[in-house]
């Protein structure tokens, strides 16, 4: 029987299990998918926002801010990419400057640190590129850029390290509530708990009415990006928004943490959880708003696109509630939910602790995770050195981001390894580069299923089922369906 089940490896609930591994108590993180981050988590803005734009007195305006804040201490325990190089609201007319006000004064009853409004010609200092009908900005200067993956891995690893147990491919089909805890059905086995974290994104209406909670509906909100490769990423030093509108902060110029481009996103309502299609229409839509706020980026360094869901409701504001004795959900968590999810994890572990459970701190929890070590950040010498203690270093896989062999199987066997080829993309950047994978995703294959020992055919790309080949080219020779000799 586990103390808490939290279910949804997401930044949410990978946050709530390292915080929750402190404590003296047995925890488990459920998710559906083959790797933690898999939902929302992997594909947004990648904003640390400074918390000027949600509504006072909401969850949100004040788990924004006070997330923010906790960023630089965290992403130094567990060794995450974080800058914090701040934001700009970018005023493109007269009447925009009005807004951009409202949002100092809105930012100012939030408590965020450091606003300013500035003129066009500060802004211009600040940020050279920037259209010449730009009239000036609001300057946050605590918002931040982080890599979202690297975060949510890095909680779990961390959570895993101190004792947490990780169930992954493990869908919750049903809870049954009984007296002192819950029986969670899942695809695999059935999991028994006193209590349960519902941290599951899109689906946690669907979580929740297994609880049995008041009823409320997710409704997937999809945002495209276009991301350009490095040749790009220093056209802008700040993130540069455009004034918002009621569907959200608009499309964003910004630099990634990893020094690539970023713009995007559109807001578009769909009616599947899981559509994560980039449309052409959606896709020209964000690069004519982008290039209103700085046209120098070239189409021709897109390296990819991709789309992400928002999980919003009516109400607008996080639901983090009791459903039934025993439960929290953290629901409806769309943005700023990646600014406000260690801040988001705080409160659901105080609700659970409120609910009576015990959390009594181990004398062995170390909250220190560290990144593998990355061959492209290594001076020649300790290339040597790592290629002498184990030749696999000196074999490079990944040639636009050089990335090797030796990191690729230290990544499948670390705490909450890689089962994926994604999975090995968002732990090392093997295929994120110009050629996308072109190179080394067969060599990535072929390394997974040596080290996981599953055959080659049934890698995946991401999820189940997202097999990367039909067959094999000789087995329809031999079936007669083309020539051996030719
Ligand atoms: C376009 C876009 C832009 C955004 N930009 C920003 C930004 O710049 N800054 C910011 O702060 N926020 C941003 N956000 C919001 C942020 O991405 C989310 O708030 C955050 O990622 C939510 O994390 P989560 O853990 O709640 O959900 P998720 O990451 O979706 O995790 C939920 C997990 O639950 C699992 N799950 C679901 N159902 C089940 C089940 N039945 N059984 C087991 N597991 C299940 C899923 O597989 C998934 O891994 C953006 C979101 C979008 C879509």
């Amino acid at each position: 029987m586990f103390d808490v089940a939290i279910i949804g490896a997401g930044a949410v609930g990978a946050f709530v299990a390292r915080d929750l591994s402190r404590y003296r108590i047995n925890v488990v993180l459920i998710d559906k998918e083959l790797e933690v981050s898999e939902g929302t988590t992997k594909a947004n803005s990648a904003i640390i926002h400074a918390g000027y734009d949600c509504v006072p007195g909401t969850l949100k305006a004040k788990l924004n801010v006070q997330g923010n804040k906790m960023f630089d201490r965290i992403c130094d325990e567990l060794d995450v990419p974080f800058k914090r190089i701040g934001s700009l609201v970018i005023a493109l007319s007269k009447e925009q400057l009005d807004i951009i006000n409202e949002l100092y004064e809105r930012g100012r009853a939030n408590g965020v640190p450091g606003l300013e409004v500035i003129g066009r010609e500060r802004l211009k200092e600040l940020e050279p590129n920037v259209n010449e009908d730009a009239t000036g900005a609001l300057y946050a200067k605590t918002a931040g850029i982080i890599s979202p993956y690297e975060l949510a891995l890095a909680c779990a690893e961390n959570a895993v390290t101190n004792g947490v147990t990780l169930k992954l491919d493990t869908e919750v089909k049903d809870i049954e509530i009984k007296k002192g805890g819950f029986i969670i059905k899942t695809s695999r086995e059935d999991i028994e708990t006193r209590y349960i974290v519902n941290a599951t994104g899109l689906f946690a209406d669907v979580i929740n009415r297994m609880l049995k909670g008041d009823e409320f509906s997710i409704n997937p909100r999809k945002g495209e990006y276009c991301l350009f490769d490095k040749n790009d990423g220093h056209l802008v030093n700040h993130v540069l928004f455009q004034v918002p509108t009621p569907r959200g902060k608009g499309v964003l110029v910004t630099p990634t943490v990893h020094g690539n481009l970023l713009i995007g996103p559109n807001s578009v309502n769909v009616d599947i959880k899981e559509d994560v299609s980039t449309t052409g229409n959606g896709l020209e839509y964000i690069v004519n708003c982008a290039r209103k706020t700085m046209n120098k980026f070239s189409m021709r360094d897109v390296i990819t696109s991709f789309a992400g869901l928002r999980a919003s409701t009516s109400g607008g504001d996080f639901i983090i509630n009791v459903p039934v004795q025993g439960a929290v959900n953290a629901a409806a968590i769309d943005s700023p939910g990646l600014s406000s999810s260690p801040a988001i994890s705080e409160m659901v572990v105080q609700m659970l602790k409120e609910q009576g459970l015990k959390l009594i701190e181990k004398d062995y929890y170390n909250p220190v995770r560290k990144r593998q070590i990355r061959f492209a950040d290594m001076s020649d010498s300790e290339r040597e050195k790592a290629i002498e203690k184990n030749p696999l270093y000196g074999r490079v896989i990944c040639r636009c981001e050089t990335v090797t062999e030796g990191e690729i199987v230290d990544a499948i066997k670390r705490p909450a390894g890689a089962r994926t080829v994604d999975g090995v993309k968002r732990r090392l950047r093997a295929g994120m580069g110009r050629c996308q994978g072109g190179f080394c995703m067969p060599k990535v294959v072929e390394i997974l299923s040596r080290e996981l020992g599953i055959p080659y055919m049934d890698i995946v790309k991401d999820k189940k089922g997202g097999y990367l080949f039909t067959g094999r080219i000789k087995d329809n020779y031999t079936k007669g369906d083309g020539d051996a000799n030719a």
